[in-house]
Order: structure tokens, then sequence, then C-alpha cells
């Protein structure tokens, strides 16, 4: 029986991966497990005055392929296994996507909405002064997640550059672009997503123009996959949410104008001539393409049987349960799963760490043209593993990750 612990699921989905691959098992065990971690207490003083301690984590769960790499998510329900999880994830991404990383990821328990700007600054500094020895361009390298910005990038860059006394943009990616940033590395998440369900869409048979899309988050994965979708693909917006709840037009809604309506009040509720729908109903809408853009288990056992859409692409980390995976699978709804579906933001941090290295800055065209390369090509390798061993897409895409990490794992004579 599966728990909705993310890193139990996380190590189950692996254990059915070495099987398939037949992992010795001393190469299965290591994949289990991070490599690395660091807990911390961060005390920060508040603008009242007060002390409060926070507590952060830093995990590295694989780099033998290359340096760490993953986010840095600031949330009141971050626990280290969450960490875990979301840094094994990285792992199988920066793999599917072949790009020389490895996979690691951070985070803080804390709740962003309700601390000031200087109190987030402070946070920022602070984390960095307490994980900053597990830190650097070849050792791990931090970027945005859930409630991170490129502001809080920014502080975290001046922090532990004012700690090395040296310039080392490539430190942490997603960064605003005067100060090192990639072009286009804004909405590359979503970008991502939106090249594979493209391709996807190619090898269904799907015309997607005036389809219709449904998208739950709606932060900046959610928020790019309908500018994104509708832009490149003609999707239609039906339905889309926040935590708070979400809004319903069967008839379209005008993407820009839910965006620019999240962004200028901060919720979906009252948006013009729509109605409002829960979370769960909006799931469970007979759409085309389906975007889970928010968090963890939003797909389980218990709502996957009703699910309707064609396409999940899957933005968010770790929104389907292994159980739900498999009746997503056998009703034929064709899942793009999360390492895969979302790996467009580490691919053009990855980008944002090469043009730091050369001092050499690329325009918004190239890093489009290069990150449709990596993905198309990432999808059409999994899609031919699915096509041939008859797994689900996740199954195959956990089967040319692990192995490509297990391959580096044994030709660095590790087991
Ligand atoms: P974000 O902070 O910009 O937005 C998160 C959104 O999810 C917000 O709109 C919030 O209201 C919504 N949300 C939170 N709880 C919800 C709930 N229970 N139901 C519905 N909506 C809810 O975060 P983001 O960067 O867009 O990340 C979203 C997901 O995408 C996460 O799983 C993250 O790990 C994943 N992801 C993000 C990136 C990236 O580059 N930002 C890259 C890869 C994966």
């Amino acid at each position: 029986m599966t728990t909705l612990n993310p890193f139990k699921i996380a190590q189950e989905q692996l254990d059915a991966a070495a099987q398939r691959l037949g992992l010795d098992s001393a190469t299965h065990e290591l994949l289990r497990w991070p490599q690395k971690e660091l807990i911390v207490t961060i005390p920060i003083q508040m603008d009242d005055g007060k002390v409060r301690v926070f507590h952060g984590y830093r995990v590295q769960y694989n780099y033998a392929r290359g340096p760490a790499k993953g986010g840095l998510r600031w949330h009141p329900e971050e626990t280290i296994d969450t960490v875990r999880a979301l840094a094994a994830w990285m792992t199988w991404k920066t793999a599917v996507v072949d790009i020389p990383l490895g996979g690691g990821k951070g985070g803080v328990t804390c709740n962003p909405k309700e601390m000031s700007e200087t109190e987030k600054q402070r946070l920022a500094r602070g984390y960095i002064r307490a994980v900053a020895s597990m830190l650097s361009v070849t050792k791990d390298v931090p970027a945005p997640d859930v409630y991170t910005t490129p502001q809080i990038m920014a502080w975290m860059m001046d922090e532990y550059e004012t700690l090395v006394g040296e310039h080392h943009p490539g430190v942490i990616t997603g960064k605003p672009i005067p100060l090192g940033g990639s072009e286009g590395r804004g909405d590359a998440t979503a970008r991502g997503g939106i090249y594979v369900t493209r391709e996807a869409a190619k090898v269904l048979g799907i015309d997607l123009r005036e389809k219709t899309m449904a998208i739950q988050g709606f932060g900046n994965a959610g928020q790019h996959a309908a500018l994104l979708g509708h832009e490149l693909l003609g999707l239609k917006l039906v339905a889309v949410s926040d935590s708070r709840g979400g809004i319903y037009n069967p008839k379209g809604m005008d993407v820009k104008q839910a965006v620019d309506y999240k962004l200028r009040t901060g919720r979906l509720e009252g948006f013009p001539g729509a109605e409002s729908i829960s979370n769960e109903e909006l799931l469970q809408l007979d759409v085309t393409v389906l975007f889970p853009s928010a968090l963890e288990n939003t797909i389980t056992s218990s709502n996957a049987g009703k699910i309707r859409c064609k396409i999940s692409c899957e933005l968010a980390n770790g929104p389907t349960t292994p159980e739900a995976d498999d009746i997503l699978y056998q009703n034929g709804v064709f899942v793009l799963p999360d390492f895969l579906a979302n790996a467009g933001g580490v691919t053009v941090s990855y980008f944002e760490q090469v043009q730091n290295t050369y001092n050499f800055y690329w325009p918004l065209d190239e890093v489009h043209r290069r990150l449709d390369e990596k993905m198309t090509r990432a999808f059409h390798g999994v899609y031919q593993l699915y096509l041939k061993e008859k797994v689900t897409m996740r199954q195959a895409a956990y089967l040319v990750s692990v192995a490509r990490v297990a391959e580096a794992c044994k030709l660095r004579g590790w087991v």
C-alpha cells in the first residue's frame, strides 16, 4: 500500500524501474537515497523585533552526472521528505533531457504570504549562510520553485558572492536578467511542457487547435502554460484554479485577461463571465489537455477514475500517485510525466549556467530553439520506449533516466 509521503512514492517508482532494468542491488540501494543532505535552523529577526527560527533543508540526491541542481521551495508544509522526493525527481529530470547535471533540491518551512519583503530578504540571506558549504557552481546550484522568485534568487546570489568575495553568478539560476539571468527562463517550465504536449498530440493524431485546456495551479508554471498553450497550440482555456478555488467558462476565457486579473487581484474568483469551480471538479472536466501545475498528490486512487482529459501534462512535480498512474493508463489518459513535462525549467537554468560561465549571453530565439530541440528529443526517446516496453510514459521515462544515472555511477567506480 502506497503512502502519500512523496519520498516513499519516489522510492517506489525507482524500485519498479530498477527491477525492470535488472539493476544490481548496490546500484539500486545507492539510487534509493540522497547522497548528501543538510538540515539547518535559521534564526531571523522579524519586522516586529522578535526572532523566529525557521527550518531549512538542502538535499543533493545524486551528483554522478554533474553538480546537483534543483529549486528552493518556501512552503508551510515543506519537510525533509518532500525535499528528498523533489531532489530525486530532479536527478531523473536532468538525466531524461540529458544535461550534464545531477539532482538536488532545497526548501524552508515558512509561509511567504505572511512575510514582508524585508523579512523574505533576511530569510534568503540567512538560508544561504546556513547552507553555503553545500553550494558552488561545481557542487550544487539552486533555482526558484514554489513561492520563491527571481528577486529571492538575486538576494541569495548576492549573499553567496559576499561570503566568497568574488562574482559567481552561476551559483544560482532563475536570476533577474540584469544580474545574469537567461532570456526565456521565466516561462521555460511551461514552454517545455507545451513543446512535449505538441509532440504528444502529433503521435496521438490530435489536432489541438480550438481544443480545450484546464489548468490547476496558477503561478509561474500555470500562468505561462495558459498563455503559451493558447499562443503556440491554439488551445482554449476553459478552467483554471489556485489554492483558493477555481473558475470555469465552457466557452473559453481570454487568457491574457485571466493572467492580468490574477496578478492584479491575487485571486481568480470574481473573474468576469466565469462561474466558480472547485479544484476537484476542474480535474474531472472533459478537456483535451489538463495541466496539473500546483503541488504533489493531486491525482490519487480516489479521483483518477474520474479524470477525462486526453493528455495530462504534469507541470507540477509529483501530482499523480502510482496507483492513480495505473488507473490513468488503463483508461487511456496519455500522461506526460512530471520530470519530462516540466524539465524545460532546469534546461534553461542549465543554459543560464553555461552563459554565466562564458559571460556571453544568447538572444531569446536561440534559447527557444535549443529548448525545443532538447524537449523534443527527450519526448521521442521516452515515447519509443513506451511503445517498445508497453509501460506507462512515467515508467518509460524512469527507464531512460535511471539507466543513465546508473551508468555514470558505474563508470565512476562507485558500484
Ligand atoms: P508558484 O508559487 O509560482 O505557483 C503555485 C501555484 O499553485 C499558485 O497559483 C498557488 O495558488 C497554487 N496552488 C497551491 N496549492 C494549491 C492547491 N491545493 N490547489 C490548487 N492550486 C494550488 O509555483 P510554480 O513555480 O508555478 O510551481 C508549481 C509546480 O510546478 C510545483 O510543483 C513546482 O515544483 C513545479 N515546477 C516549477 C518549476 C519552475 O521553474 N517554477 C519547474 C519545474 C517544476
